[in-house]
Formats: C-alpha cells, sequence, structure tokens
C-alpha cells in the first residue's frame, strides 16, 4: 500500500492535530499523506484543499489545456445522450436507445452498446 500526499499547496497550513507529525521536540503541521484521498480523482484530503490547488493554479491549468474564447453549441450532431427506460418489458430487460436532445430522435441500443464508453454518435 503505496502512500500520497495531498496536492493541496497549504494542506500544512490547516493545523489539525492530525496533521501535526514528528519526534517530540521535534513537530510540526504537515501535508496529508494517505493510501487515498476522495477529492479531486484521489489528489486532495479536503475540498478546501482542491479549491486551494486551482485558486493557485486554475488559470494555468485551463491555458495549458485550452481556454474557451467563444460558447460551444449543443447541436443535432453532438446532441445524442444514452438512456434507457426504467419499466422492464415482460422479459425483464430494459429498452436501451440513443436520444437527440436536438430533434428527439430515437435509435434503439443494444445493451451492450449501452455499456461501451466508445461507441458514440456524437460527433467530437
Ligand atoms: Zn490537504
Amino acid at each position: 500500500m503505496s502512500l500520497k500526499y495531498c496536492q493541496g499547496p497549504t494542506c500544512h497550513q490547516y493545523a489539525t492535530k492530525d496533521r501535526l507529525r514528528g519526534n517530540k521536540d521535534n513537530k510540526t503541521f504537515q501535508t496529508r499523506r494517505r493510501s487515498s484521498f476522495y477529492y479531486g480523482q484521489g489528489n486532495f484530503c479536503s475540498l478546501n484543499c482542491q479549491n486551494d490547488w486551482f485558486d493557485n493554479f486554475g488559470n494555468k491549468a485551463i491555458d495549458h489545456f485550452g481556454r474557451l474564447t467563444e460558447p460551444k453549441h449543443l447541436i443535432e450532431d453532438n446532441a445524442w445522450v444514452k438512456d434507457y427506460d426504467w419499466r422492464s418489458s415482460p422479459d425483464n430487460s430494459h429498452h436501451y436507445y440513443y436520444l437527440n436532445k436536438i430533434t428527439s430522435e430515437r435509435r434503439p441500443l443494444t445493451e451492450d452498446q449501452y455499456r461501451d464508453n466508445n461507441y458514440d454518435l456524437n460527433e467530437r
């Protein structure tokens, strides 16, 4: 079991008892270290630490991965969403389908197609 550190840039500044580590005469508040974290894809010990990271690095990250400079548009070509009827049919199967949010067109799906994340009618 490998341990990892919370990526919050000021995690160590939240002076909680569990962050106080070290020898008797040499205790310091330290960045939290755990086998897993719940926040930010397992990188942060708390929502505070996740927000601190974004406050510090969010602009750089957005610029790096591409800042939107104009609105995206939901159009027929990218408006497909997978869904299924919650009511079961007599044979106890669900009816899976693709629904176009613009045209309201429905196209039937097999269960395998429904579960396959690579099966996608949307154009990128
Ligand atoms: Zn933290």
